[in-house]
């Protein structure tokens, strides 16, 4: 065993990986345009969401505004009953909603925002069958400076990552370019938590990390034309360390209680570059 996996990888850790990592699922254009179509409910959700977002509103009345849009316009939330093995009930809620220190993954509830908050709104929605997946971090009235260049930084790494997209381009190279632009900006990359590929189901292969090491490379993959990908690059305005000390096993927060934000959008690898299906077009 020993002697096999030293040749393996002298042979090239690429190779052992592309052996042993999941296929993606590649979407026709028919299936992209029913992606695009949940991307647009979840674009309608998101800038109803930012029309309501102010002190005094109470994460759960933001819950609310998305869950009867999603239903008027005939879709399923997609995050409502999600289980995982780590937390203790399905997620209760169409939205996550994460304020300031909360990275991913807070439940909607009479948590009122305050002047100065900043708070991460994820939304997945599912349209005859197929998925769309977005978050923006709002800010709340008036915010620090610092805080104002968190949420630019992290958007940009978005737009920045989505620049790259493009077929005959490894993920690594994109994820290292993220990587890179957060960290100079003085921020860190969270690394627990990573976007997907996307399609009938909410979470489909490949893993889709803000950042590059050894273990992320031996897994890469290489961008083609029907590949979807939610891309989702979570940033925090200090160490990148997240836990959860919520007792349901879903809040994250950062655990030096530094802030962070998240910016996705679901991205179609197109023969000329990429399709974004979460921008409302
Ligand atoms: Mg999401
Ligand atoms: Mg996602």
């Amino acid at each position: 065993m020993k002697e096999l996996s030293s040749i393996l990888r002298r042979s090239g850790a690429s190779q052992t990986a592309a052996r042993s990592a999941p296929r993606p699922v590649l979407k026709s254009p028919r299936e992209i345009e029913l992606m695009r179509a949940a991307g647009r409910i979840v674009r309608q959700v998101l800038e109803e969401v930012r029309r309501h977002v102010r002190p005094g509103v109470s994460t759960g009345e933001l819950n609310v505004v998305a869950e009867e849009l999603i239903r008027q316009a005939g879709g399923e939330p997609l995050f409502r009953g999600q289980e995982t093995t780590a937390t203790k009930f399905p997620f209760p809620a169409a939205l996550c909603v994460s304020v300031n220190d909360e990275v991913v993954h807070g439940i909607p509830g009479p948590r009122a925002l305050k002047e100065g908050d900043i708070v991460s709104v994820d939304c997945g929605v599912r349209l005859r069958g197929y998925c769309g997946d977005s978050a923006e971090t709002f800010a709340v009235g008036r915010v620090h400076p610092d805080v104002r260049r968190l949420l630019d930084t992290t958007q940009a790494s978005l737009h920045l990552a989505i620049e790259r997209m493009r077929p005959g381009m490894y993920w690594s190279e994109v994820a290292g370019a993220i990587q890179q632009y957060v960290e100079s900006a003085g921020f860190s990359v969270v690394r627990e938590f990573v976007g997907h590929g996307i399609g009938s189901q909410m979470h489909e292969e490949p893993k889709v990390p803000n950042f590059t090491d050894r273990k992320q490379r031996q897994q890469d993959f290489l961008l083609q034309p029907g590949l979807v990908l939610a891309v989702e690059p979570m940033v925090n305005s200090r160490r990148r360390e997240v836990e959860c000390r919520d007792p349901s096993g879903w809040t994250q927060v950062t655990r030096d209680g530094g802030w962070s934000a998240h910016f996705e959008h679901t991205v179609a690898i197109t023969e000329s570059g990429n399709d974004v299906l979460t921008d409302g077009r």
